[in-house]
């Protein structure tokens, strides 16, 4: 099984080699912690992490 990575610049995950979000290169397949953004402009969470867009993301990479 295949696991996600990471991006170490917006913390979105994506199965493919490039970030679908900020378009950055440099993904971790370490990371810990699922966050599932439907809303970003309602969600609290979003602020806190800096998140724009929907999505999923990792709560911390590494
Ligand atoms: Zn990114």
């Amino acid at each position: 099984m295949a696991r996600e990575h990471a991006c170490r610049k917006c913390k979105s995950l994506s199965s493919g080699k490039v970030c679908p979000v900020c378009g950055s290169t440099d993904l971790s397949s370490e990371w810990t912690g699922l966050v599932i953004i439907i809303n970003p402009e309602k969600s609290e969470v979003a602020k806190t992490l800096s998140i724009s867009k929907s999505g999923r993301y990792a709560l911390k990479v590494s």
